[in-house]
């Protein structure tokens, strides 16, 4: 299997683990844009948005929220790649959380503590 969140899926490759379901599963990027840069991704293979049934996609945006809150992140981007053309470098769907820092916080993130 070459996918590589597949693999981190069967626990052929680590990851450090924030969220996981049947059909769902949270973790740490490994290339961080900001302290707790987390990917959300369902189980389910899929290139892309329209390649996942929806069934598989319910809890995406939930688990979001949960990572957005237990991080106490005030400002946050939330993206998601489809195609070469748009970026996409790890053709399984993969929702980013992005903390950003904060001015007048700092970077505002407790969670986790990396
Ligand atoms: P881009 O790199 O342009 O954001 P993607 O939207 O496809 O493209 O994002 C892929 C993300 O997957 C990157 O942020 C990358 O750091 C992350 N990534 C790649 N391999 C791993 C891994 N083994 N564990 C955690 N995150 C990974």
């Amino acid at each position: 299997m070459s996918c590589i969140f597949c693999r981190i899926i069967k626990g052929e490759i680590p990851c450090l683990k924030l969220f996981e379901s049947e059909k769902t599963l949270a973790f740490l990027d490994i290339g961080p844009l900001s302290k707790g840069h987390a990917l959300v991704i369902p189980k389910f293979h899929g290139a892309k948005l329209a390649d996942i049934p929806d069934e598989h996609l319910t809890e995406i945006l939930p688990t979001l929220k949960k990572l957005v809150v237990a991080s106490g992140a005030t400002d946050y981007n939330i993206l998601q790649n489809n195609g070469t053309i748009a970026h996409q470098q790890v053709h399984h769907v993969h929702f980013h959380m992005i903390p950003k820092p904060n001015e007048t916080e700092g970077l505002g993130v407790q969670w986790p503590a990396t």
